[in-house]
């Protein structure tokens, strides 16, 4: 038997195979962290589909962030300027349960909330689900994907009538033209972008098109870049889309037989005229006209995006925009092409499928469907109607519920909204205000465990066995290769305790998470998602496995071809079979810059950090990587500041501020300056990006604006 245990990477949604193994095993060789204390080996797995044995910095590290600073057992206090005191799970189960059914019964099942994140396994966000919607009423479960890819899910379901990317990796490699915007693949989903370059490599045909304010990496290696400004994306695809009406490269028979409302598209796209586009994306006509040529005269388009699009007030329309080039191209269904969103978290895609948004139910279903609330009713036993038909709040919501006093309970597992959130100086502000928070999280402290009055230790992924599913629909089996630190547990095990001690015993009488797997994958019976063949041991002998993948697939394993793509069959899941064209024209940031906010800011990940650094802080080697935070800012603008290289910037925008030390590059287009968003608290002083930032939002998918808003820059002189 093999000593490596075959698991998938924690960290990003492309979901690379690790295979990790002890540090005793390997004697004069075994792996040390920069203290010389042993810790677990990490390997890329090569039999892993996704990343074919390839890994990035954070994967490859990812052994060094096990055991530091992690919660050990439960802590209590009554009130925030206490401090914590340590507590058995006795008390603390008791505590959240009489908390709960205060809550309940004094201001409602509505006023309970919890945050959840995109870093759970699909059996925690599947329980939290039960448990919320289910047994307690209240659709108040919404998770940190909602600031990630809630555009996306809007976009797919507005368009095709579902949610699910319909493309998968190997189109990496079978692609004539990759289209990359709002995202920088190279430094965000690095082994995505490793295996495109290489195919490109072989293949010099292939063209790349990367759209970003900023040169990334990613740019770098572009055929053509396009630098639009901030917030003109889609005048940009809308333009695409005019040149080839104009040329007539569009595929007419697929547009008949396979979509509906193309005639109000086709209105709105005719006032996208190259010079009136080129002007507002500030690019040259040449550079539209050759983008639109590259996407033309390709036989398979692929295009991919991430937050550049979806953190944006018309995230929604951005991701439907993108989708109709597919549609006018009939670039869709078939190898190589397609509109691909790539997700950030490792297992935002199980969250999405288990129902963990506040407008989700498990299996693709929707809170405001009474179906689907029946179906889940049905399963569940519930009493019907005991699922509200209403919208719960998203995480923005909880903060102004937290405001205004309608949120009597937040519950916080795995995430860490004190830097997360846009508009920091009032979301910490609302969190100090909260009646009863509880914390939940593998590591402390962090800077939101500051605002807890209950702290729960959470086992973490290398500690609990449960599957996660990629950005390609992959689902790959982690299974615990260690013992839970300390008192931790597994999430979906606190939750599923709290739901016993509610009274509701039988709803959450589960031995272990195999069984709470098989019970969710009941729920995805003949939904797009269908995954009734999967389970944990079919997943263990089988390895990872894309789904579709219904139960009948279990008897033919081998045959997982029809899973590699959605709609080959020019079949969509609206009720017409047709996939939709959105109309829209271009609105432009929710905050453009002004006179007395005369640059925007846009912000990103760096290579080796992820999100709020609460692993990456803790290894060595990233840190190295990346010390501290800085502004990027072009040299022309810093000439007119007066400003060198490293000399410290304020940063003020309408909500707060913050100061970085000047990077400067023409990497960045002038008027925009850029600032990594990794740094909290706990990492650096007043280097908050999101203490600048606003939580105007994509009206349809509820989604921040995180990645621009309007600032002012004032340089800090050497005392
Ligand atoms: Fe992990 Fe993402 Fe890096 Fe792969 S690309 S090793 S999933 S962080």
């Amino acid at each position: 038997m093999s000593e490596f245990t075959k698991t998938l990477c924690p960290y990003c949604g492309v979901g690379c195979g690790l295979e990790v193994s002890p540090p005793a095993q390997h004697g004069k060789a075994t792996n040390r962290d920069s203290q010389g204390t042993p810790i677990w080996r990490v390997r890329g797995d090569k039999a892993h589909p996704s990343s074919q044995g390839m890994v990035c910095v954070k994967g490859a590290t990812i052994a060094e962030s096990l055991d530091k600073n992690r919660l050990q057992y439960p802590m209590i206090r009554e009130s925030l300027d206490q401090d914590f005191r340590r507590a058995s799970w006795e008390e603390a189960f008791d505590l959240i349960a009489k908390r709960i059914q205060t809550v309940r019964f004094t201001q409602g099942p509505e006023a309970i909330c919890m945050y959840g994140s995109g870093q759970f396994q699909t059996e925690d966000y599947y329980i939290a689900q039960k448990l919320m919607k289910g047994c307690l009423g209240s659709n108040n479960f919404d998770a940190n994907s909602r600031l990630c890819m809630s555009s996306a899910v809007a976009g797919y379901i507005q368009s095709f009538g579902a949610d699910g990317p319909p493309c998968c990796y190997e189109d990496l490699e079978l692609t004539d033209c990759a289209f990359l915007i709002g995202t920088n693949t190279a430094e965000c989903h690095p082994i995505i972008f490793n295996r495109l370059e290489k195919y490109r490599k072989k293949n010099r045909k292939v063209k790349l098109i990367v759209v970003d304010p900023r040169r990334t990496p990613t740019a770098e290696n572009a055929d053509l870049h396009l630098a639009i400004r901030p917030g003109t994306d889609i005048d940009l695809l809308n333009g695409i889309a005019h040149l080839l009406m104009r040329w007539n490269q569009i595929d007419v028979g697929f547009i008949d037989d396979c979509t509906s409302n193309f005639p109000a598209y086709a209105e709105v796209i005719r006032h996208y005229s190259p010079d009136v586009v080129a002007h507002r994306c500030g690019i040259s006509v040449a550079d539209l006209e050759t983008a639109a040529r590259y996407w033309g005269q390709s036989q398979r388009v692929l295009s991919m995006w991430s937050m550049g699009i979806n953190q944006s007030s018309e995230g929604t329309a951005k991701v439907r925009t993108i989708i109709n080039l597919h549609l006018m191209t009939g670039q869709i269904g078939k190898p190589g092409s397609g509109p691909f969103s790539l997700t950030g978290q490792p297992n935002a895609m199980g969250g999405r499928e288990a129902g963990g948004l506040s407008h989700l139910l498990p299996g693709y279903r929707l809170v405001k469907n009474p179906q689907h609330r029946a179906e889940v009713e049905n399963f569940w036993g519930l009493k019907p109607g005991q699922i509200s038909s209403e919208q719960g709040m998203t995480a923005w919501d909880m903060i102004t519920g937290l405001e205004n006093g309608t949120v009597g309970l937040l519950w916080i597992a795995a995430t860490n909204p004190a830097v997360s959130m846009p508009d920091l100086e009032r979301t910490k502000k609302a969190l100090l205000r909260s009646p009863f928070t509880i914390y939940q999280d593998a590591y402390y402290p962090t800077e939101t465990s500051a605002y807890a009055h209950v702290l729960l230790p959470a086992a973490q992924w290398s500690e609990k066995t449960g599957v996660m599913t990629n950005s390609e629909r992959r689902v790959t089996l982690c299974p615990a290769f260690r013992f839970p630190w300390w008192e931790a547990k597994a999430d979906w095990e606190i939750f599923a305790e709290v739901g016993r001690r509610l009274g509701f015993t039988k709803e959450f009488a589960f031995a272990n998470s195999a069984e709470v797997y098989a019970e969710f994958v009941q729920l995805t019976r003949d939904r797009p998602c269908d995954m009734t063949g999967m389970s944990h041991e079919l997943l263990q002998t089988q390895g990872p496995t894309q789904w579709p993948f219904p139960s009948n697939n279990a008897e033919s394993p081998v045959d997982t071809q029809h899973s590699k793509r959605l709609y080959t069959n020019l079949r969509f899941h609206t009720p017409d079979g047709r996939a939709r064209f959105g109309a829209y024209h271009s609105r432009g940031l929710a905050e453009p810059p002004d006179p007395n906010y005369p640059f925007v800011l846009t912000t990103g990940r760096l290579y080796g950090h992820w999100h709020t650094q609460t692993r990456t802080g803790r290894i060595e080697k990233i840190r190295a990587m990346h010390p501290e935070p800085f502004i990027e800012i072009h040299p022309r603008d810093a000439a007119s500041l007066g400003i060198t290289d490293n000399q410290w910037l304020e940063v003020r925008s309408r909500r707060g501020k913050a100061k970085f030390p000047a990077k400067i590059t023409k990497a960045i287009a002038p008027g925009t300056v850029f600032v990594p968003m990794h740094w909290g608290a706990l990492w650096a002083d007043e280097a908050e990006a999101n203490a600048l930032t606003h939580p105007e939002s994509c009206p349809d998918s509820l989604q921040p604006e995180l990645k621009a808003c309007a600032v002012d820059l004032t340089p800090i002189s050497a005392e």
